[in-house]
């Protein structure tokens, strides 16, 4: 008999993407199962939903076997700033490796189908610009970074090797850059650290010359693509770009947070760390053509918004261009 409700799992749901998930799964009707480890998500992330009656959180590490009966899966789960995947390489590894055969297998018997968030870092350095999903990459195998870059790259040959071997319905999100509330202020992220820094006055830590590039989609617009992406139908089983294709160097990423929240924190430079992609922008003409699917917020309103959430998490007065 088939279940009126659709049963989702979403896995790292305790985290910055995987909470904003969870709210807008649970806004379509879904009953929304969150398991996450909370090695980098918080339960204040789901604080709000756990009086929902549609959801449920697991405290559960992805690398170990999980038994459950969903109709869909998101597989989340895994640290996605360069601080907190370079922690615990090994673990970082196995979570994107064991994670994905786990959830996988879990998909197999349950008949799910299943969506992995990747990410545009298996497109390493890239010395194509913008990426399409046809660019196969240039990853450095054996560097600080490969932990996670490599690890999402076994995890998408996982989910298309299961997909032609057990025709299990995959879909393959690569996600770009993204930012919002909720990311935490001690994440290590770029926008994070930058708004932090502007916020409490403290020096904005620019790495290198600031020169490189970046593309930064708002959360909204990042879940949005999500959604669209597991309900699409079978042409969508490659893998789809998902990002904001408005490039910035990061020293204008800098300028503009220190203009739109009226600091004067001076800028510092820090040495590049190692492997660090000079460029990085998507072409998500794929994206436009199967999902219908394209960013809606700016980046300046996106930056607007999550500035006054993170005035808020720090408890500090009102900005002034903001009051
Ligand atoms: P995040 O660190 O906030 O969330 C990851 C979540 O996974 C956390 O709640 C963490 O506790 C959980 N987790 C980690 N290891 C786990 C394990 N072994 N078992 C169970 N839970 C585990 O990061 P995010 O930005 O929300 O990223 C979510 C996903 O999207 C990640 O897979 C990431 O690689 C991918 N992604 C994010 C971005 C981005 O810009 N935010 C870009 C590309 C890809
Ligand atoms: N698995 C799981 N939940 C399930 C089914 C499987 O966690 O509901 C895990 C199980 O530990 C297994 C892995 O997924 O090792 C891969 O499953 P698959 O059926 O592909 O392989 P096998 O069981 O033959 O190793
Ligand atoms: N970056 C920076 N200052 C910071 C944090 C990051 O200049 O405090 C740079 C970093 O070197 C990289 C870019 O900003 O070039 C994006 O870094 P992030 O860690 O957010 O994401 P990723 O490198 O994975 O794209």
């Amino acid at each position: 008999m088939k279940r009126a409700r659709r049963r989702v799992l979403v896995t790292g749901g305790a985290g910055f993407l995987g909470s904003h998930l969870c709210e807008r799964l649970l806004e379509s009707g879904a009953e929304v199962l969150c398991v996450d480890n909370f090695f980098t998500g918080a339960r204040e992330n789901i604080a709000h939903l756990l009086a929902h009656p549609r959801f449920e959180v697991m405290r559960h590490d992805v690398t170990f076997p999980l038994y459950v009966e969903v109709d869909e899966i998101y597989n989340l789960a895994c640290p996605a700033s360069p601080v907190h995947y370079q922690h615990n390489p090994v673990q970082t590894v196995k979570t994107s490796v064991h994670g994905a055969i786990n959830m996988l297998g879990l998909a197999k018997r349950t008949g799910a189908r299943i969506l992995q968030a990747s990410t545009s870092e298996v497109y390493g350095d890239p010395t194509v610009h913008p990426q399409p999903e046809d660019y196969r990459g240039h990853v450095n195998p054996i560097g600080p970074r490969a932990c996670y870059d490599e690890g999402k790259r076994c995890a998408e040959t996982l989910f298309c090797d299961y997909h032609r071997q057990h025709g299990i319905p995959i879909r393959v999100a690569r996600i770009f850059n993204t930012y919002g509330p909720r990311m935490h202020p001690n994440d290590g992220r770029v926008v994070s650290n930058f708004i932090v820094q502007a916020l409490t006055g403290e020096p904005i830590t620019l790495y290198g010359e600031g020169s490189q590039t970046r593309s930064f989609c708002y959360v909204d617009d990042l879940v949005e693509g999500l959604i669209r992406l597991m309900a699409a139908p079978d042409a969508a089983t490659g893998p789809v770009n998902l990002g904001n294709p408005t490039e910035v160097s990061v020293r204008a990423l800098a300028e503009t947070v220190l203009r739109l929240t009226g600091s004067r924190a001076p800028l510092v430079r820090r040495p590049l760390p190692a492997d660090d992609p000079v460029q990085r922008c998507p072409d998500i003409g794929k994206a436009r053509r199967l999902l219908g699917w394209e960013p809606t917020v700016p980046l300046e309103e996106g930056l607007r918004r999550t500035i006054r959430h993170f005035a808020e998490v720090l408890d500090l007065p009102p900005l002034p261009r903001q009051a």
